[in-house]
C-alpha cells in the first residue's frame, strides 16, 4: 500500500512537471514539500516521545504512518511488560510484607535496604526512618554482632531475645544473595522454646525423682547378692536384679547430666586442663576397662597444651569416646588418642579399628538413644546418650564433633576446640607420648 501510494505522488510530480515544462522547479518543489512532511513528522514523534503521556501516536499516513504505528505497537508491548514487571514485584513484596517472619534486605555492609513489618515488630526498626543504618546498630545484642562479624558467603544461624520484648525468642538467619547482599530473616521460636524447656525439664524432673527410688533397689540388690550370691536357686535372679539397678542408675544419671547441660550456659567451673595428663590418666582407665579384651591403646599429645573448661565435663565427654572405642571395636583392635594443635584450634582424635559405622547415621549419632545396633549397645551396656553428651559438652566449650567412619574399618572422633580457649603451659615442643 505504502508503496503504490509513494509512485503515485512520484508519478504524479513527474507528471506535473511534463505538463508545465519546467522540470527543475516541479522537483524542487516537490524535494522541498517531502522535506516538510518530514520534518513536521519528525517532530510530532519527537513530541509524542517526550512529552505526550497518551499511549496513541499522532496520526500520519504514508511510511510515517507504518513508522508511527510500529512505535506506538512497540511501546504498548513494553508498557504492558513492564505493568506484568511491576505487578509480579508488587505481589511478591505485599506476601513479604504480610509474613509472619521478620525479612530484612541488608547491603554488602549489612545496611538496611528494605524490612517488612515483622522485622519492625519483632528487631525494633524503624521505617523509613533506619534506611541505610548498619543493623548492628539497631540490634546490638553482643552475640549478635560477633554472628556478623564472622564473613562468610553461607547462611548462618543464631538464637536471640528479641530487642523489642526480651521474652521473645528468635531464630535469626543470614542469607547471602545477589551479588554482595544479605537476606535477615527472624522468627519468633518462644513457643518452640518454651516445649523445648518444658520436655526437658519433665526428663530432668522424673529422672530426678527415679533417682532415690532407684538408690534404695540398687542398695537392696546389693544386700540381696552377698545374701543370696551363693544360693543357686537365688543367685541368677539377685544377679539380674543387680544388672538391671545398676543400668537404670547409668540410665538416670547421664539423663540428669545431659538435663543440666542442656539448660546451663557455658560452664561456670572454668580452669586451665592439662590435657595430656587427664589423658594419660583416660587411657589407663580405658586399659582396664578393655580388660581381658586387650585392645592395643596408644596416646600422642603435644606437651602443655592446656584447654580452657570444665574438667568434669571434658574428662566426661572424652572418657564416653574412648569407652566406645573400646566397646565397638574386636578384641586386641587398635585405639589412638592424639592431642594437637594448629594455627586454626586444637584437636583431640580418637582411631579406632573398630566396626566402623554406615554413613548414613553419621548424621544422627548425637541424637539421645540414636544407636547403629540397639542390641549391641546394650549388651555393652551403652545408654545411647553417650554422644548425645559428648556433643553438649563440646558445644557448651565453643568446640566441635566432628565423626569419619568407614564400616569394617574403624572410626575417627575429632573433637575440635577454638584457639581463644587453648593455651601452652611450657614451650618444650617434646611429644608426650604413652
Ligand atoms: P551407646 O551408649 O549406644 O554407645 P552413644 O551415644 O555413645 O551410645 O553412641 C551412639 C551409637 O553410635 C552407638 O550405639 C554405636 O552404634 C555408634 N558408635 C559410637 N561410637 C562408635 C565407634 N567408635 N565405633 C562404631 N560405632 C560407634
Amino acid at each position: 500500500m505504502v508503496y503504490v501510494r509513494v509512485s503515485l505522488v512520484l508519478l504524479s510530480v513527474l507528471l506535473l512537471a511534463l505538463l508545465t515544462g519546467r522540470w527543475l522547479l516541479v522537483l524542487l518543489l516537490a524535494a522541498l514539500a517531502a522535506l516538510v512532511w518530514d520534518w513536521v513528522n519528525l517532530w510530532r514523534l519527537e513530541h509524542w516521545l517526550r512529552l505526550a503521556r497518551k499511549l496513541d501516536p499522532p496520526k500520519s499516513v504514508g511510511l510515517w504512518g507504518e513508522v508511527l504505528d510500529g512505535l506506538h505497537r512497540m511501546r504498548k508491548r513494553s508498557r504492558d511488560r513492564d505493568k506484568r514487571r511491576r505487578n509480579v514485584v508488587r505481589n511478591y513484596r505485599d506476601s513479604v510484607k504480610a509474613m509472619p517472619d521478620a525479612t530484612v534486605v541488608l547491603t554488602g555492609d549489612y545496611e538496611v535496604e528494605w524490612c517488612n513489618q515483622a522485622a519492625r515488630d519483632l528487631l525494633g526498626l524503624r521505617w523509613p526512618q533506619d534506611e541505610g543504618q548498619r543493623i548492628s546498630n539497631i540490634v546490638r545484642h553482643p552475640e549478635f554482632v560477633t554472628f556478623l562479624a564472622q564473613h562468610t558467603r553461607e547462611a548462618r544461624m543464631i538464637s536471640l531475645p528479641s530487642p523489642v520484648d526480651g521474652r521473645l525468642w528468635l531464630e535469626v538467619r543470614l542469607v547471602p544473595f545477589a551479588k554482595k547482599r544479605h537476606l535477615l530473616l527472624a522468627r519468633d521460636t518462644t513457643a518452640l522454646r518454651r516445649l523445648e524447656t518444658m520436655r526437658s525439664d519433665f526428663v530432668a524432673n522424673v529422672s530426678h525423682e527415679l533417682r532415690t527410688p532407684l538408690t534404695v533397689i540398687y542398695g537392696v540388690s546389693e544386700t540381696l547378692g552377698q545374701e543370696l550370691g551363693e544360693d543357686p536357686e537365688y543367685a541368677r535372679s539377685v544377679q539380674l536384679l543387680q544388672e538391671q539397678a545398676e543400668r537404670m542408675k547409668i540410665l538416670v544419671d547421664d539423663l540428669l547430666l545431659l538435663a543440666r547441660l542442656e539448660t546451663g550456659g557455658a560452664p561456670r567451673d572454668r580452669q586451665w586442663i592439662d590435657v595430656p595428663q587427664l589423658l594419660t590418666v583416660l587411657v589407663e582407665e580405658g586399659r582396664l576397662l578393655s580388660g581381658y579384651r586387650q585392645h592395643q591403646i596408644t596416646m600422642e599429645a603435644e606437651p602443655g597444651l592446656m584447654v580452657l573448661g570444665n574438667e568434669k565435663e571434658l574428662r566426661s565427654a572424652f572418657a564416653n569416646l574412648l569407652a566406645n572405642a573400646i566397646n565397638y571395636t574386636p578384641d586386641g583392635g587398635q585405639i589412638n588418642l592424639n592431642w594437637s594443635s594448629e594455627a586454626s584450634g586444637a584437636h583431640f582424635r580418637i582411631r579406632d579399628t573398630g566396626i566402623g559405622i554406615g554413613a548414613q547415621h553419621i548424621d544422627r549419632l548425637t541424637e539421645r538413644f540414636y544407636r547403629v545396633d540397639p542390641g549391641r549397645s546394650k549388651s555393652r551396656g551403652g545408654t545411647g546418650l553417650g554422644l548425645a553428651i559428648v556433643k553438649h559438652v563440646l558445644m557448651r566449650h565453643g568446640a566441635q564433633l566432628t565423626i569419619e567412619s568407614e564400616p569394617g574399618k574403624g572410626s575417627l572422633f575429632i573433637c575440635s576446640f577454638p584457639p581463644r580457649i587453648l593455651r601452652h603451659a611450657g614451650a618444650n615442643p617434646k611429644r608426650a607420648s604413652a
